[in-house]
């Protein structure tokens, strides 16, 4: 681009106008040396019309000659003879020659416009042009906009070997001052073409506007007007300022359309050489490297600072350009036009911006296909997440919308101990969700995906899945696979898989509908202990029917109205006297029949609904083991099922206090049964709470013993009264070595933590009997009597059935 302006002088015009703009700040005093004798409107009045006689010329060089000027130039050109006045060139040649100081004029003679039209010279009188001292062209370049600038030091017609007018005078002047070193430069021997030839270009360094050379009216010199003193030592340019006489020329200085004439443009040049201010033009390769070195520049202000430093930096460039270039041309007297080099800044600058957007485009679309993949993504595994599933289930089914296709969606939970979790702590889990994801990829085929959901929950798509046979095994072969045990730190842990299947068109027509119910099945799956694999069935699907409505029941609070309390009868085995109850709860709802407390509760504590219920539980338990204390005078130890979840709530020892003095129940008559799984995390806090609730005076049971994962020795720092053996182990104590084994072990390790025993689910004979020998404490179940409402046991007591 830099190559392209310079060389084709694209941008002239503007460089003009800096160029303009600069000269006119650096007017600078008139050359006193130098003395324009105009042919002006008050000469001509005087001499009458245009041309002159020559003896006129001759008289005023005569003059001049002898008031000691020390050169003259003389812009008229002489070029034909005076037919009429023969006599006045005869004069003139012999004051020219007297003078021995006069430089004579000529010119290329223009044969239409252009270097190349000017064809031939037009040269003075040969007896004249012997005669002068020098002789000068007078050339001048006019620019395409009209206006002169720039003019050659030497011209010539085949070679430039005519000195500029000005050179030419300064030469005469003084010819003991060496030559500016531009016009030094030896013009070519041989000549090079036959047209006008120019060489040595200088730019005019304008003292000031038209009019600002110091001028004197020929016809005053001629009538000895001027004194000698004015005239002595100057160098005298003769030429015509007139209006409508000579040249006129447009010049950089003359503002507000004064022309200047060709005599001062000349003046001008003079003073140019004098004064030592002669300006060049840049070479070629000035002007290139000028330009590099300013791109360069901003190329390195781009690459090196920030983005949004670009702008400033253009506009920083670009004033330093200019200065550069006004610095150069005023003291370096060399310009360099600064055009080129700014568009090259600008372009720069845009095509930087573009490619910078560009760049930031492609990152930030990079960003968002990284962000999306992420989003489907899971970290750990690498396995495509739970989005991915919904979206590649909705892409699969629109595929196959209307054909006779099939789908498999196996959703896979491992369910795991909170030992392991303990043990494995947050690297060991994902180190295992590793190698379950690594177990899935290895058992699926072909087409089949695999996807993280959560947790260690998982599942596969199964593209044409063929019969349920097939579907089947491959639900065995994962489940097979997941049961083997996972390495971690060079430990290993078993986790247990639960499977739940659901098939497309059957089960689902949505991916939605897929998921959830591969998900139900999957939950069902989990909750029976035998089966790890469920398909998704009506009955599971009226069962989650029933579990959302139990929900939406809990959440709306409806509950108080259905539940009851009813209470069970425990027995001591020595005197076979009923000495408590444990509160369980009924929930009869009007349309949904009666919920199961097993299911009902557990819905609850997944849901975050447990504490209200359990609170409300509790109070009315208390206020009727008081009811009967105060009415019957039966003091019944009152058991009350307290849940995880509850009993982790910071304030339950401030519930169960408030709730015994509302109700007056004396303290060591409440019982609170808590599972194993209530005790297993955070023993120091555990302690404490079950220390506080010690301090209170109420009793504290642990439910369904023997189910959990700890053991007795774990649980002989735990300051509880009574242990309840869990019912599996009870009800086949009669046929199982093993079941009662288990009872009497437990047995007796309780007695020797100082613990009471109290077995449940007795319901037969042979059952007490056993325990009875076996010393078991206390005993509960269907035999000895079923939960029952506060009425039927009062009932049951007064008949005798039960014995207060
Ligand atoms: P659980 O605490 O183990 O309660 C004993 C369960 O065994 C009761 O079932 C009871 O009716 C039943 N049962 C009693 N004797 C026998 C017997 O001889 N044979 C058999 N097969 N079963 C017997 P229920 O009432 O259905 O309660 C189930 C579970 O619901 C309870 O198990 C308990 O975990 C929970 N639950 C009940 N009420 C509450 C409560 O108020 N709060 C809390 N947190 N959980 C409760
Ligand atoms: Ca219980
Ligand atoms: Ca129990």
């Amino acid at each position: 681009m830099a190559i392209f302006f310079i060389g084709f002088n694209g941008l002239q015009k503007l460089d003009n106008l800096f160029y303009d703009a600069i000269s006119r700040v650096e007017e600078r005093p008139t050359n006193k040396e130098i003395l324009i004798v105009a042919v002006d409107e008050k000469s001509l009045k005087q001499l009458g019309r245009w041309p002159w006689p020559r003896a006129t010329h001759a008289t005023i060089i005569d003059i001049l000659t002898s008031s000691g000027v020390s050169a003259i130039g003389i812009d008229i050109l002489f070029s034909e003879r005076d037919a009429s006045d023969p006599e006045g060139d005869v004069k003139l040649a012999s004051a020219i020659a007297n003078s021995g100081k006069v430089v004579l004029v000529l010119g290329p003679e223009s044969g239409g416009s252009g270097q190349d039209q000017l064809l031939s010279e037009v040269l003075p009188l040969p007896e004249l042009a012997v005669e002068a001292s020098m002789l000068a062209h007078v050339d001048i370049e006019v620019d395409k906009d009209g206006i002169c600038r720039r003019v050659y030091l030497r011209a010539g017609l085949g070679t430039p070997h005519w000195p500029a007018m000005g050179l030419a005078l300064f030469q005469v002047a003084h010819p003991n001052l060496s030559l500016p070193a531009v016009a030094s430069i030896r013009a070519t021997e041989n000549p090079i073409s036959a047209g006008w030839r120019r060489d040595s270009p200088i730019l005019i360094s304008y003292a000031g506007p038209p009019g600002h050379i110091n001028r004197v009216s020929y016809v005053d010199v001629l009538n000895g007007h001027v004194p000698a003193g004015q005239l002595k030592d100057k160098i005298i340019l003769i030429g015509t300022t007139a209006i409508g006489l000579g040249d006129n020329l447009a010049t950089p200085v003359s503002s507000s359309h004064t022309l200047m004439p060709g005599v001062e443009v000349n003046a001008n040049l003079l003073a140019s050489i004098l004064d030592k201010r002669i300006l060049r033009n840049g070479s070629v390769k000035v002007e290139v490297a000028f330009t590099l070195l300013a791109t360069l520049a901003m190329f390195l202000w781009l690459v090196l600072l920030p983005a949004n430093w670009a702008l400033p930096g253009l506009i920083v460039a670009a004033l330093a350009t200019l200065l550069a270039s006004t610095i150069l041309l005023a003291n370096q007297r060399i310009w360099i036009p600064p055009t080129t080099p700014l568009l090259l800044q600008v372009a720069l600058y845009i095509i930087w911006s573009w490619l910078d957007l560009g760049q930031q485009n492609r990152l930030s679309s990079l960003l968002r296909k990284e962000i999306h993949l992420q989003a489907r993504h899971d970290v750990v595994t690498g396995l495509p997440n739970h989005h991915m599933l919904r979206e590649n289930l909705k892409e699969i089914l629109a595929e196959h919308a209307g054909e006779n296709f099939k789908l498999s969606i196996l959703f896979i939970n491992m369910s795991k101990h909170r030992a392991v979790i303990d043990a494995a702590g947050a690297s060991g889990i994902d180190s295992i969700r590793k190698q379950i994801s690594h177990r899935l990829k290895q058992a699926i085929v072909g087409g089949d995906k695999v996807y993280r959901l959560e947790g260690e929950a998982f599942a596969v798509l199964i593209l044409e899945p063929g019969s349920i046979a097939q579907l089947e095994t491959v639900a065995a072969r994962l489940v097979q696979s997941l049961l083997r045990p996972f390495e971690l730190k060079e430990d290993y842990f078993s986790l247990l898989p639960s499977i739940g299947v659901a098939n497309y068109p059957k089960d689902g027509t949505t991916a939605r509908e897929l998921s959830d119910n591969a998900y139900a099945a999957m939950h069902r799956a989990r909750k029976h202990s035998f089966q790890r694999v469920c398909f998704f069935s009506d009955q599971i699907k009226s069962d989650v029917y029933q579990e959302l409505r139990v929900i939406q029941e809990l959440r709306r609070q409806n509950w108080q109205e259905q539940i009851t309390c009813v209470y069970q009868p425990q027995i001591d085995v020595k005197t076979g006297r009923i000495i408590g109850v444990e509160t369980l709860l009924r929930w009869h709802h009007p349309q949904l029949g009666n919920i199961s407390p097993a299911d009902f509760i557990s819905l609850a504590e997944r849901e975050g609904l447990i504490s209200p219920l359990g609170n409300w539980t509790l109070s009315q338990a208390c206020e009727q083991g008081q009811r009967w204390q105060e009415t019957y005078g039966w003091k019944l130890r009152i058991a009350v099922n307290v849940s995880a979840i509850q009993f982790s709530s910071p304030d339950i020892l401030n519930i169960v206090r408030n709730t015994l003095t509302a109700s007056g129940l004396p303290h060591h008559l409440l019982e609170l049964e808590l599972t194993e799984t209530a005790l297993i995390s955070n023993k120091d806090a555990i302690i404490s709470t079950l220390l506080a609730l010690k301090d209170l005076g109420v009793q504290l049971a642990i439910d369904d013993f023997g189910t959990g994962y700890s053991s007795l020795a774990y649980l002989k720092d735990f300051p509880v009264d009574r242990i309840k053996i869990d019912q599996s182990f009870i009800s086949d104590m009669h046929i199982s070595k093993e079941s009662s084994g288990i009872a009497q072990s437990i047995i007796t390790m309780a007695k020797e933590l100082n613990m009471q025993v109290i077995a449940e689910g007795v319901e037969i004979q042979e059952h007490l009997d056993i325990l009875r020998a076996l010393n078991c404490d206390e005993v509960q179940g269907y035999l000895l009597g079923k939960p029952m409402s506060p009425g039927e046991l009062e009932k049951a007591i007064r008949n005798g059935e039960l014995q207060a």
